[in-house]
Parts: C-alpha cells; sequence; structure tokens
C-alpha cells in the first residue's frame, strides 16, 4: 500500500519515503512505527531508500508473530496480489472467457480445484461467490491471454480462510502465488516452472506440512486437472450440481 499512519494507529498518513525521511530525522526515530490504517498492524517500508530502476515503494504488513491472528485485512490482500497485475487487457476475450467459466464442466472443475485445495470446510459456495466477485472488481477475466486454468489458481489469493484443526481449533490460513520478482501474471503461463502456489497459516505465514496437495504446489493444466479431480459428485449432491453453483455465484 502506498501510505501508512506514522507513529500511531491513527496518525499521520505518510509515504514510504516520507517515513524513512522524518523518522530519521527524530532522536528515538528507530523505535517510531507505521500502522495500516485498515487493521492497525505494523507496515514496514519496502523500497523507500535508493529502489532499483522499476521498483516501486510501498508498505507491507510486517510477518504476524508468536500466533496471533491478524485481522482479515483488505490491504494485506491487496500485497498478496502484488505481481499479479496484467500486461494488457483484453475486454473482448474476457468476456468470453468469464462466460466459459460458468459452463457446467469448467465450474465444477474450478470449484473442486479451490475445494481441495482449501478442504471443504473453508470453502462453502458463499466464499467461492466472494473469491468471483473480487475477481470481477478486479477484472482478472480480462487480463490478456490468460489460460482459463490459471483463473483458479488467481482465485485462491483473493481471501483468507479459516477452517478447524484436528484439535478442534479453528485458525486462519492463506494462499500466495511465489513468482520471479518483477514479473506480472503472465509469468504463470509464460514461466511456470518457475511459480508456485504456496499454502501457509495467517498467524506466522509458515507453509502448512500436512496438506494433502503438494505445498508448495506446481502452477499447471495438469495440476489444476490432478488436484481438480473426478467432478462428477458434483451433479450427485444438488446443492452443489454446477447449476446450483452458477444460479447463486452468477449474481
Ligand atoms: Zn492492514
Amino acid at each position: 500500500m502506498k501510505f501508512a499512519c506514522y507513529q500511531y494507529p491513527d496518525g499521520e498518513p505518510v509515504t514510504p519515503e516520507e517515513f524513512d525521511a522524518r523518522r530519521r530525522r527524530e532522536p528515538m526515530g528507530k523505535s517510531v512505527q507505521a500502522y495500516c490504517k485498515e487493521c492497525s498492524c505494523i507496515v514496514f517500508s519496502v523500497n523507500a531508500v535508493n529502489p532499483g530502476p522499476g521498483k516501486l515503494s510501498f508498505f507491507r504488513h510486517q510477518t504476524p508473530g508468536s500466533g496471533i491472528e491478524p485481522p482479515a485485512c483488505s490491504q494485506r490482500r491487496d500485497e498478496r496480489m502484488q505481481g499479479l497485475h496484467p500486461d494488457s487487457w483484453d475486454k473482448e476475450r474476457g468476456k468470453r472467457l468469464r462466460t466459459d467459466f460458468f459452463k457446467d464442466e469448467n465450474l465444477g472443475a474450478a470449484f473442486c480445484f479451490c475445494r481441495n485445495m482449501s478442504g471443504n470446510e473453508a470453502l462453502p459456495v458463499d466464499v467461492f461467490k466472494l473469491l468471483i466477485q473480487r475477481a470481477d472488481r478486479r477484472r482478472i477475466w480480462e487480463y490478456a491471454d490468460l489460460p482459463a486454468w490459471a483463473v483458479p489458481y488467481i482465485l485462491l489469493v483473493l481471501d483468507d480462510f479459516k477452517t478447524t484443526g484436528k484439535t478442534g481449533k479453528a485458525y486462519g490460513f492463506y494462499f500466495k502465488l511465489a513468482k520471479p520478482d518483477r514479473t506480472s501474471a503472465s509469468a504463470l503461463w509464460l514461466r511456470p516452472g518457475e511459480c508456485a502456489l504456496e499454502k501457509r497459516f495467517l498467524s506466522n505465514d509458515n507453509l502448512m506440512t500436512s496438506s494433502r496437495h503438494p505445498n508448495p504446489l506446481d502452477v499447471s493444466q495438469e495440476r489444476y486437472r490432478l488436484v481438480a479431480g473426478d467432478t462428477s459428485w458434483l451433479e450427485r449432491y444438488p446443492p452443489l450440481s454446477p447449476a446450483s453453483i452458477r444460479q447463486r455465484c452468477n449474481g
């Protein structure tokens, strides 16, 4: 994010450059922190001093420590979307991609992929709907050349998830697409071997190790199909039939 609050969660909004310059001028400057204006978490300035060519300065959230669950924060999710911008937009193709996405077979595979990655409990249809709404808001369908199989990889990045562990304790997790530095979303299909989908605990950012599928997960059409698996069971369970999912999610 571009602005954070200086010294206090309700402090003056400053840019990363202003933040670094200002705390250098203060006697106790090193102890001054910047805060996210949405969730009041501490954030760090990145690239504020001597950024390389083409590098933008921004604030990022700190890695949360000692099992403290950070609040859901849209700014934090935006950070995960960094590097997932398109090279260009293709509005006409985007319309077709979205229409195809909602066809029975494709919708069923996308839903099963997301659900198998997150676990059943974490992905009721309403959460899937929210992911699609966020994709609509970001016009992800219109990313030029975006292949259909890559859409669900991006959908998973658009929210935090909650589930219950074996001990009965609820915990949060999220997905992040790891990619080469300074690439756009097109790296997912142009350099898929250098990309991976990571599933991480929200509380400490660690990779989750007890996943059903490889973690990190490779980014490819083959892996997408493998994780989605057999989707024919959806038709036998009316609340999750593709027609029912479409009715609820394509608002
Ligand atoms: Zn925040």
